[in-house]
């Protein structure tokens, strides 16, 4: 039925239909999570051999693994850092299980102390701002309001930020200090940035405020969902072209290639920022775990065993995302919502009717089935338009994605055509 066309009576008629159905899906006790991007535990397997495969050898080089000391990590870790985010070893730190952590460790570094001096650090502004592409990963936002850092919203385009409207604030603003970015596979949109977008961001450095910093969460470097995978434009070349490296951090990990929870993360920039950092660094930490980096170099010594284990990932991973498309294609339909058709990355991005997300992971919730909280991939929860829901496929099994789904779009469906008869009452 062509919903915008019904009458009142067919719409009636239609929502008994679409409670009818709802009620029984309810009366199945369904109790299903589609909320966080968690690997399943059959990707998880995928590393499996990460367990023993040092044989008692823990050493690397010169380097007793077991040991204290080395900072940026192991040299086989690091390279494999700078492969996977396209920078130079030299300048690349292999760190403990938590790209995360890094990524606050940095903002509060340069909130406490500045990146070139105390007089730098942002505590000093009146009021240090970060731009937030939106949708996108409420992780990143929560760090900036845990430092009081104020939140500004980007709209996302299908080529990345929209830079339009970037440079404009930036030209309006001069305290805003950075910008949050997951340029590949971006978190829950999934779009790739352009290289045009990537070469734009690279020149920031050049109009923004001198300790504005880029905090490019390479977090989906590799993680493919078809053979022909876009290709991300690499941000430190064109940051040389600029003269601007000090304007961007890079981070990676490997959390969603080996084991989530025990993997290692990387970070990137120039050799001022880095040197910078590690003095803060080196106060919490006498170094990382370097005996889970040499496993991790072992099961993965390079890109090309790299290809290859992603693409294990992706046979477990792609028919997850072609059910949620298949359902929202067929079960839904362009008239009750949009939604985007990633290449790849952890995450389908639904956008319903204004005002009705919040509706819909209620309706889901009371029917057994979770979804991340609407709002949440907006700085401080706020979806001004109410209409994004953040779609994770990977954790369920199949056949609980497949129920999972048939809840969320009847859920869809029933609160549209609700909001559409109380819009003709
Ligand atoms: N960045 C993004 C964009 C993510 O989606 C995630 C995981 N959901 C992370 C970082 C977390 O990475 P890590 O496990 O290395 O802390």
């Amino acid at each position: 039925m062509d919903i915008k066309q019904a009458s009142p009576d067919q719409l009636i008629e239609f929502e008994q239909q679409l409670s009818a159905e709802y009620y029984e899906l309810q009366a199945q006790n369904l109790s299903l999570n589609l909320t966080r991007g968690k690997p399943s535990a059959e990707q998880l397997t995928l590393s499996d051999a990460l367990d023993g495969i040092l044989n008692g050898n823990y050493q690397e080089e010169t380097t007793d693994t077991r040991n204290y000391g080395g900072l940026r990590g192991i040299m086989g870790a690091r390279q494999l850092g700078a492969d996977l985010m396209g920078t130079d070893v030299e300048n690349t730190m292999a760190a403990g299980n938590s790209s995360l952590s890094l990524m606050y460790m940095v903002q509060l570094n340069q909130y406490l102390y500045g990146c070139c001096g105390e007089a730098s650090a942002w505590k000093h502004l009146t009021a240090p701002k970060m731009l937030c592409p939106v949708p996108g990963y409420d992780r990143h936002f929560s760090i900036s309001e845990n430092l009081g850092i104020e939140m500004i919203n980007v709209p996302m385009t299908n080529q990345g930020p929209d830079m339009d409207e970037v440079e404009h604030l930036l030209q309006s603003d001069d305290e805003i200090i950075g910008m949050w970015c997951v340029p590949k596979y971006s978190n829950p949109t999934g779009t790739v940035y352009s290289d045009e977008t990537v070469d734009r961001i690279a020149a920031l450095g050049k109009i923004a405020h001198p300790s504005f910093r880029v905090m490019w969460d390479n977090a989906y470097a590799v993680h493919d969902l078809v053979a022909e995978a876009p290709i991300l434009a690499n941000i430190t070349e064109r940051c040389k072209a600029h003269g601007t490296e000090d304007s961007v951090w890079q981070f990676a990990s490997t959390s969603k290639i080996t084991f989530a929870g025990a993997g290692v993360s990387f970070l990137h920039s120039s050799a001022e920022n880095m040197g910078n950092f590690e003095q803060l660094l080196g106060v919490t930490t006498i170094g990382a775990d370097k005996v889970n980096q040499l496993r991790t170099t072992q099961l993965i010594p390079d890109m090309q065993a790299m290809y290859l284990h992603m693409q294990k990932h992706r046979k477990i991973l792609a028919p997850k995302f072609d059910i949620v498309l298949s359902h929202l294609a067929n079960d839904l339909g362009h008239d009750f919502a949009k939604w985007t058709k990633p290449q790849g990355g952890y995450f389908v991005s639904l956008d319903v009717k204004q005002g009705l997300a919040k509706t819909v992971v209620e309706l889901a919730d009371a029917c057994g089935v979770k979804l991340t909280s609407a709002g949440a991939p907006f700085p401080y929860g706020k979806d001004p338009d109410d209409t994004n829901i953040r779609i994770a496929p990977s954790f369920p099994p199949l056949q609980e994605l497949e129920q999972a789904m048939k809840v969320l779009t009847t859920c869809v469906k029933l609160a549209t055509v609700r909001q559409l008869l109380v819009d003709k009452s």
